[in-house]
């Protein structure tokens, strides 16, 4: 894993290209952006927020995150357990996947001191409730909320507890002792707010049906990133409808509310430096492509802001569609759609891809052998400010 301390600073992606000459691909990672983006993030939130670790684990990206005042981290794996708190003594991780391996829960209980735990189903309380003895605990059900049209995946139909089962694993954790809390997720790159209020509203249902109020409600992640082209709306209306939402409900005023946003707090930090190595026509072929950096692009109907950087010579104003293939011998790697590019674009060009923060380098294989790893820091303003 590259090592946080490692890091390359630029004025801009320009500079990068002059520098480095990159025949590989290289994210350009925006600090001051993903700072100011966690920042607001916190002030605007209603409770404590908690960074979804698996939408970017790059060392970089959570030192920055860490720097800009996340002290919170929900985390899927011993491996993202381990990372978080080995790095950050004053970062709190929470487990938040709902199936864990025996020795997993019992690793991360005591080595790491983690105390609160996500379940859907009885036989894992069971099981987080014998490998840890149970003391201390607080015990997260996850609630199954209905698959939101305007999400780009659902998070509920792998997971989740209805609830009346909810409530039912509620009375029980009690009953052993554990402190409860409930969660959700209403799936990612959520553009519609009403998906929280709906989903606070079974989590309402819940809490009546067990009689018990929670220590901790998780709004989850889900919120979006405004891709360009995309209408998306504000993240104040997310907070309002969350905020209306939490009004509705009987809670404890000590109650800690939280989410865990991963895509809303990183996509826009970085971009992908890409280097085009062949022209045919109007097909190029870069050095990324789906089995790296931008295997979401095949999930997710999104069109990230694309510009050319030529070092010598200027780069001709008319723009023509290409399509993009990725470095591998595989015919499926080539990415969806056409890309509107300078008429010219020719071989040695880089090409920077836009909002890639989420979800790229989290994904990337080594298949064939390619690997994207190269992190840089610059600090000019991203493409997509210049599109939006
Ligand atoms: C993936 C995930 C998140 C982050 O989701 P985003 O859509 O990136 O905000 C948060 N919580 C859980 C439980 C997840 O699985």
């Amino acid at each position: 894993m590259a090592k946080a301390n490692s890091k390359q600073r630029f004025d801009d992606v320009r500079a990068v290209a002059q520098a480095l000459r990159p025949s590989y691909p290289v994210y350009c990672l925006r600090p001051d952006l993903l700072a100011e983006t966690a920042r607001r993030f916190i002030s605007v939130f209603p409770g404590t927020v908690l960074y979804a670790v698996k939408c970017n684990p790059h060392p970089l990206v959570l030192d920055v995150l860490y720097k800009a005042g996340i002290r919170h981290f929900d985390t899927a794996s011993l491996p993202e357990i381990a990372q978080i708190c080995e790095t950050y003594p004053e970062a709190h991780a929470y487990f938040m996947h709902p199936v864990k391996g025996r020795a997993v829960i019992t690793s991360a209980y005591s080595v790491y001191g983690i105390r609160h735990f996500v379940v859907d189903h009885e036989s894992e309380l069971t099981k987080v409730v014998d490998e840890t003895g149970g003391e201390d605990l607080v015990i997260v059900v996850r609630v199954r909320t209905p698959t939101a049209a305007h999400t780009l995946y659902d998070l509920s139909s792998k997971f989740g507890a209805t609830p009346s089962e909810a409530a039912a694993l509620m009375r029980a954790a009690h009953e052993r002792g554990c402190k409860v809390g409930l969660a959700f997720h209403v799936g990612s790159q959520c553009i519609d707010p009403s998906s929280y209020g709906t989903a606070l509203a079974l989590v309402g249902e819940t809490i009546e049906m067990a009689g018990i109020k929670p220590v901790c409600l998780d709004v989850g992640g889900g919120f979006p990133a405004a891709y360009v082209g995309r209408s998306v709306p504000p993240l104040e209306d997310f907070m309002t409808e969350i905020r209306n939402g939490l009004k509705r409900l009987t809670l404890d005023p000590t109650v800690d509310i939280l989410a865990e946003p991963g895509r809303a707090l990183v996509a826009d930090a970085c971009s992908l430096l890409t280097q085009v190595q062949l022209r045919k026509d109007d097909r190029l072929y870069l050095n990324d492509g789906i089995y790296g950096s931008l295997s979401e692009m095949m999930q997710v109907d999104v069109r990230q802001p694309v510009r050319v950087i030529r070092l010598s010579g200027s780069v001709s104003q008319d723009l023509q569609p290409f399509v993009l293939n990725g470095p591998t011998c595989d015919s499926l790697d080539v990415l969806p759609g056409t890309f509107d590019l300078p008429a010219d674009v020719r071989e040695g060009d880089w090409i920077e891809i836009d909002q890639v923060g989420a979800y790229s380098n989290a994904l990337a294989t080594r298949f064939n052998g390619f690997f994207p790893e190269t992190f840089v820091e610059v600090h000019d303003a991203p493409p997509a400010a210049a599109a939006a």
